[in-house]
């Protein structure tokens, strides 16, 4: 499921048209239709009616809130969502989620070697996988990778 069908499903919950979406929230129809169809990436201001009106963010959970609204990072914010719902919301080395474990989106190739921000290059993973892998990388080279023996 993509952002899109999370978007409509929440609307098709509320038995609500397009159009009805668009007088309560201010988002036109067919910005919105775009949105559901995957062919439009929401800007910060319609996230945040898109929140104010479905709970979006209540939904797709704190760490997606915070690094939309707070965290400047080179990952798209919509690819984020994307790859947390890819990925079903859990640890993709431990298989934990939350609220036992704080989950984020992380590079499988970090940057700094060339690694991209593209889906393929990311994965979702709680806070201790990511510490323990980054420990492992620094000891045993990226060429060990945890990651990779998966
Ligand atoms: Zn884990």
């Amino acid at each position: 499921m993509d952002f899109g069908n999370l978007v409509r499903r929440l609307r098709k919950e509320r038995s609500l048209t397009l159009k009805q979406v668009e007088e309560l929230t201010g988002i036109s129809f067919s910005q919105l239709g775009k949105i559901e169809r995957g062919v439009h990436k929401p800007s910060q201001d319609t996230m945040d009616k898109l929140n104010q009106f479905f709970k979006i963010y209540e939904f797709i959970g704190d760490e997606i809130k915070g690094n939309y609204l707070k965290y400047e990072s080179p990952i798209n914010a919509i690819t984020r969502v994307e790859v947390f719902v890819r990925d079903a919301f859990l640890c993709q080395m431990c298989g934990g989620k939350k609220p036992e474990k704080s989950l984020n989106v992380y590079h499988i190739t970090p940057i700094e070697l060339g690694g991209s921000s593209a889906e393929e290059n990311l994965i979702t993973l709680c806070n201790d996988c990511f510490s323990g892998r980054q420990e492992f990388i620094k000891k045993y080279g990226i060429d060990q990778d945890p990651l990779k023996q998966i």
